[in-house]
């Protein structure tokens, strides 16, 4: 953690409080305290972010494993993190980084400018930056400033998020916003506040705001045993895609492992995945991916009207491209995506 900077997207009520306008908890805070993400707090009726300049992690990855499939494919992406999280998600995997703020882990941090981030994605050819691992809506003022340098660059920026951005969040980064991969991790409120410790209306009205803002949006459902596995609750996350946002929006379903309060929980089976990827057809949804998984679907891009096959895949590589000016070869079928960074 860094000197606090003046936050972005809060306004002042009576007596010192403040009330912040950046995540669907929308905290008022009193003086001399945090609000949920323990990130942002208020100093003297003045909203301070507590992680400006300082990131947790930085990678060059491929845009893949965002997971990104209709954003510029093939290329890399580099990866920014700073510390904290507005949700408290029981399985995360990163939980060492966004945790970090309420558990009082020390993780370190290195300081660092919007400049030199827009800098490093350069000097490394990455055609994008991603900001992920931990919650970009918590570091939003580094994510805002290095999202307009990088795109005055030639460089488009990604978010990889919970989806928990008020209205007002998304109009404001929209603008420099190219994509965004939103877990959706559940179709059920209660689910959402026992185990992420938020809302699930947030996350549904954030998406639509996203798609509205005309952000390319791909939404990941990690698939987990006895928490949001059931054919029902999966349809409804499918169902509401396809109705809600659009059949052309990516649904990728995924497995979880074992991790942070529930790293006993066995992985999902297979099967499980298999009829996620099903449902998701049902619904209408165009472009369905299950990660590792042979059968009815899979990780490669398939035309929805002719099922010619145009973006093969192996892991995080893409091993081959068949688009001709974004549509299919074959049927002239239109694919919706960004596939060039103009
Ligand atoms: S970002 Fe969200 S959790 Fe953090 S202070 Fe603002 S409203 Fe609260």
């Amino acid at each position: 953690m860094t000197d606090a900077h003046k936050a972005m997207l809060w306004e002042a009520l009576d007596g010192q409080k403040v009330r912040c306008d950046l995540c669907g908890h929308r905290c008022e805070i009193v003086a001399g305290k945090y609000g949920i993400c323990r990130v942002r707090r208020n100093e003297a009726g003045v909203l301070r972010s507590h992680s400006y300049g300082s990131v947790v992690a930085v990678n060059v990855d491929p845009i893949e494993k965002k997971p990104l499939f209709h954003f510029l494919p093939g290329t890399t992406s580099l990866s920014v993190a700073a510390a904290g999280c507005n949700f408290q998600c029981e399985f995360c995997q990163n939980w060492q980084i966004s945790q970090a703020p309420r558990t009082g882990l020390a993780v370190g941090g290195q300081a660092v400018s919007p400049e030199q981030i827009v800098s490093a994605a350069k000097a490394q050819g990455c055609a994008s930056i991603s900001y992920t691992y931990t919650e970009p809506t918590i570091f939003f003022e580094l994510a805002y400033e290095a999202s307009r340098l990088a795109r005055g660059q030639g460089i488009l920026n990604c978010f990889v998020s919970n989806g928990y951005m008020t209205p007002r969040a998304v109009q404001t980064i929209a603008p420099y916003l190219d994509a965004i991969n939103v877990d959706l991790k559940a179709f059920r409120d209660e689910t959402y506040r026992r185990v992420m410790k938020a809302g699930l209306q947030g996350v549904l009205d954030c998406l639509k705001a996203l798609v509205e803002a005309k952000v390319w949006v791909e939404v990941t459902t990690l698939v987990v045993p006895d928490m949001n596995d059931s054919p029902e609750e999966l349809r409804g996350i499918a169902e509401f895609i396809a109705k809600e946002l659009g059949t052309f929006v990516p649904w990728h379903v995924t497995r979880f492992h074992g991790d942070y309060k529930m790293s006993r929980k066995a992985g999902t089976p297979l099967e499980t995945l298999q009829m996620a990827g099903k449902i998701g057809v049902e619904a209408g949804l165009k472009y369905v991916y299950c990660g590792n998984v042979t059968g009815l679907v899979d990780e490669n891009t398939y035309c929805p009207a002719c099922r010619e096959l145009l973006i093969e895949r192996w892991g995080f590589s893409v091993r081959k491209m068949n688009l001709t000016g974004g549509k299919c070869p074959k049927c002239g079928e239109a694919i919706q995506g960004v596939w060039s960074p103009q």
